[in-house]
């Protein structure tokens, strides 16, 4: 399809060719699962190094920041080119994760001058990880439900409670917190907070996930001493900003790339695993038209996810929850298909019998269970889309 493109345009997708052929190694092309299984760690080596560094340098792993925190500055519309560009050579963000896609967007919109000026900088050169202190073990579904108390003691608050579930725990520098400020009232009674993780009173537990990544854990928060300054929004404002926070992590989580194309395509692994027929297509016939309604809805999904990104120009909505359990729905099967497509090699936990991407595949398709729980469950997000979009309800 001939798309007309404005002279500007044609203009930066030019500017932004030339810096990604100088900058992006090739060593790295397609392979962001390993960067996506690593996190909030940096897979080793001098390519993925000198990637970071550059797009660290050039603000271009949040390109429509402002260049004032260390953004790229660009428009929505060079930003897009630049995405489309990036996916041509097989090319991605190598900074990332919560840090810059929940807790930045939001401290953009919620937090003071000196807030933004002392947090949003190392995060975006992928210095200082966050982690989301939401959970606790009797708050999940009923986050509201949260128990943690930050008390007033003047010029700290002092805070005392757990989190659980909490991803990249292990290694986070920061934490972004929801606190009980007041104990009289439900959601009117939480607050925001940034806590420094070395601060004297914090404990992280791990906890093993099934897919081998044990950068999960529990925190526990004994008489921790936190500076006001390090409250987001006013007292008690802190659910309005958890709720725009949760919209951020779900708009990142529905348009996550592994439904998009610069991955291995299903039916190129399936022709390589089960063979071709006659006419070169996948041998199997049942599996070859699952394949392929799987690559209908991956495409739909994805130019969805272009399409309400391109709509909504403040940003997510609860839109976001369709995307989030469409996307849920869709690496799912993308895992499933996998696996059954390599049989017993797809089974391979580590060792010299089971390939690299093989055992990689296996773990990522485990992981991707959990996409269906963080960031609020399916069942959730079904509810928040019979209340918000489908105006259902109402009684509650
Ligand atoms: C891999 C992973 C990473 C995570 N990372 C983080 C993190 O970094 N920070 C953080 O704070 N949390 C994190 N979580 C926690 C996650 O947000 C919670 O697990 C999730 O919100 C569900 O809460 P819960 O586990 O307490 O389950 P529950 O709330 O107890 O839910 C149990 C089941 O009941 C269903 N259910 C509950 N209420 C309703 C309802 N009203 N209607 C219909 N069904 C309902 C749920 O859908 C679910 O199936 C992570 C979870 C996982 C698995």
């Amino acid at each position: 399809m001939n798309i007309r493109t404005a002279p500007a345009a044609t203009g930066f997708r030019a500017v932004a060719r030339d810096w990604l052929a100088q900058n992006f190694p090739p060593s790295l092309a397609g392979r962001q699962e390993e960067w996506v299984i690593h996190q909030p760690l940096y897979p080793e080596g001098e390519d993925w190094a000198a990637w970071k560094t550059a797009m660290a340098d050039k603000g271009w792993a949040v390109p429509t920041w402002p260049t004032d925190y260390g953004g790229g500055g660009l428009t929505q519309e060079e930003a897009k080119i630049l995405k489309e560009e990036m996916e041509a050579i097989g090319a991605f963000s190598p900074i990332g994760g919560m840090s810059q896609n929940m807790f930045g967007p939001t401290l953009l919109e919620f937090g003071t001058e000196e807030q933004k000026q002392k947090h949003l900088p190392p995060v975006v050169r992928g210095d200082i990880r966050w982690c989301q202190g939401y959970s606790e073990p009797g708050a999940g579904s009923d986050l509201a439900g949260l128990k943690t108390r930050a008390e007033d003691k003047g010029d700290h608050y002092l805070v005392n409670g757990q989190k659980i579930w909490t991803s990249g725990s292990v290694h986070a520098h920061w934490c972004f917190c929801l606190v009980r400020t007041d104990t009289t009232k439900k959601h009117e009674g939480i607050s925001f907070l940034l806590i420094d993780m070395s601060s004297p009173g914090i404990e992280v537990r791990p906890l093993l996930l099934m897919s081998g990544n044990s950068t999960f854990g529990e925190v526990f928060f004994t008489d921790v001493k936190v500076p006001k300054e390090n409250l987001v929004g006013g007292l008690t404002e802190g659910w309005t900003i958890a709720k725009r926070l949760m919209q951020f992590e779900r708009s990142g989580i529905g348009a996550r790339k592994q439904t998009h194309g610069e991955l291995r395509p299903v039916d190129v692994v399936a022709k390589d695993y089960v063979g071709t027929d006659a006419e070169g297509r996948i041998a199997d016939y049942d599996l070859r038209s699952r394949i392929t309604r799987h690559r209908m809805w991956e495409r739909a999904h994805r130019l969805t996810v272009e399409r309400v990104a391109e709509e909504s120009k403040a940003g997510p909505s609860a839109a976001t929850s369709v995307l989030k359990n469409a996307g849920s729905i869709m690496l799912q099967t993308r895992g499933e298909l996998l696996l059954e497509i390599m049989g017993m090699d797809g089974l391979g936990w580590e060792g010299d019998a089971y390939g690299e991407t093989e055992q990689e595949t296996l773990r990522v398709t485990l992981q991707n269970k959990a996409h269906s729980i963080y960031g609020g469950t399916y069942e959730i997000q079904n509810n928040i889309i019979a209340k918000r979009i489908l105006g259902m309800l109402d009684h509650q």
